[in-house]
């Protein structure tokens, strides 16, 4: 089968890999239907974290090709969407609701890889969810974001506490602070504040939700946001990039009492002062989202076109040109890509 492999920073391939096979009796493999980059992939694309010859890819959509004799809730044939983080579902921690922190918790990027025509899925019952049918086409771009952009801006949403009467700011206009947007806007909102410097993501942010639109970053950006709340800050905050000055900024939005939701993921040497975090007087919820918690509640309000997230892909290529959708990914000459198998 065909494996996209990200071989050294900037240097991706599709490459020939073996067909996966049930290993365990909680497996199941599935025939991808379609695939995603990830603002994340970026990372080791950018030589930020380190890559090898790795096998890509960790959101997915698909259809159950061979099931092992221990998966109950799933049969061949189903349209599943699956988390990017294999869960049991069934432990303690899975239980409470944080599945992407499963005590049998693993990535699907790098040693699965979905960014390939096929997958094996260890624990099948725990992390794949069927859709109630199969799907018309127009739905897969949106069950797709459902498999990480989509949960991780809905978990966002919800660590912030967004809801009726809150007025949310969103950190960060990539795919996953616009599905915060989309979040915060099903969740009740009330002033949902994008915060984007590009035109074509701010017209994507209104159409999502957002009420209020502020280009300013940093210092100004805070007193912009300021300005909006008579002094306050916002209730609710979302931080979708991860790195130092996102984080800041994500404080510095923030009213006393408010809520922070941060998805982005931090690498090494952003920090938070002990003194900003001491006096901010805010709650702070976030890392990996929970997609798995989320799931059935968006693949209905998907099946149900109650949201369109997958409106987010501006771009959509065939997986032979994963390496163009990198480039394109890079440049920011695309929010979000869509590779077709
Ligand atoms: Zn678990």
């Amino acid at each position: 089968m065909r494996q996209v492999f990200m071989n050294a920073p900037r240097d991706v391939s599709v490459g020939e890999r073996d067909d996966p096979k049930i290993v365990e009796p909680t497996d199941a493999i599935i025939r991808l239907t379609a695939t995603c980059i990830c603002g994340s992939d970026l990372w080791p694309y950018r030589g930020v974290e380190d890559v090898d010859h790795t096998p890509m890819g960790h959101e997915y959509v698909g259809v159950v090709e061979e099931i092992g004799d221990e998966v109950k809730t799933l049969k061949v044939g189903d349209f599943v969407v699956g988390s990017f983080v294999i869960s049991d579902n069934s432990c303690e921690i899975c239980q409470a609701g944080y599945q992407s922190r499963c005590f049998h918790a693993e990535f699907v990027s790098a040693t699965i890889g979905t960014q390939a025509d096929k997958a094996r899925i260890p624990f099948a019952d725990g992390t794949l969810v069927a859709t109630p049918g199969q799907p018309d086409a127009e739905l897969i771009p949106s069950l797709l974001a459902a498999s990480d952009v989509l949960g991780t801006g809905w978990f966002a949403a919800v660590a912030a506490a967004a809801g009726p009467d809150k007025t949310v700011a969103v950190v960060g206009d990539g795919a996953v602070g616009l599905m915060g947007v989309l979040a915060a806007k099903q969740l009740g909102a009330e002033r949902i504040i994008a915060m984007s410097r590009h035109a074509d993501r701010q017209a994507l942010a209104r159409e999502f939700g957002a009420t209020d639109i502020v280009a300013e970053r940093g210092d100004e950006g805070v007193a912009k946001i300021k300005e909006l709340t008579d002094g306050l800050g916002a209730h609710s905050v979302i931080e979708a990039v991860g790195t130092q000055e996102s984080f800041l900024q994500a404080f510095g939005a923030t009213r006393p009492g408010g809520h922070i939701g941060f998805v982005g993921v931090a690498h090494e040497g952003v920090s938070i002062p002990a003194d900003e975090l001491f006096f901010a007087e805010v709650h702070l919820h976030g890392g990996p989202a929970p997609v798995r918690r989320f799931l059935p509640e968006l693949i209905q309000l998907i099946w149900d076109r109650k949201i369109n997230p997958g409106k987010v892909f501006d771009l959509t290529l065939p997986l032979e040109q994963a390496a163009e959708g990198y480039t394109a990914m890079d440049e920011r000459r695309a929010i979000k890509m869509l590779l077709e198998l």
